[in-house]
């Protein structure tokens, strides 16, 4: 399954940057997903689950931001969130375009990690 290895190196990135900061504990991740990422939240949260497992992560909370698709139009220079999510329309020219400016990302945006005291 595609999300198990995504989380796998999402979990990584996480712990990293926690024995970075020398965290005994990771409370919680938030991950913004495009979306027309391909992802599918559920499926994250279930790999989230394995991937955790005797790591500092275990236990945290894992929260999903949806990210919803932007486009660009380069005729009128108009970004705009599309009605339809296969073709995209601009509603101002009506031309399609093809520049998707997000929508499509996957990517840990924060984290909450307990430190011990000085
Ligand atoms: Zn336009």
């Amino acid at each position: 399954m595609h999300e198990i290895s995504l989380m796998q190196n999402t979990i990584e990135i996480a712990l990293e940057h926690a024995h970075r900061q020398q965290a005994t504990k990771i409370h919680r991740l938030v991950l913004r997903i495009g979306e027309i990422s391909g992802v599918v939240p559920e499926a994250l949260e279930f790999a989230f689950d394995i991937c955790t497992q005797n790591t500092l992560a275990e236990g945290a909370k894992l929260e999903i931001q949806t990210v919803p698709v932007v486009c660009y139009c380069p005729h009128c220079q108009t970004t705009f969130q599309p009605s339809d999510i296969i073709i995209y329309e601009c509603p101002k020219c009506n031309k399609i375009t093809n520049q998707i400016q997000q929508g499509k990302e996957i990517e840990l945006s924060s984290l909450e990690i307990s430190q011990p005291e000085p």
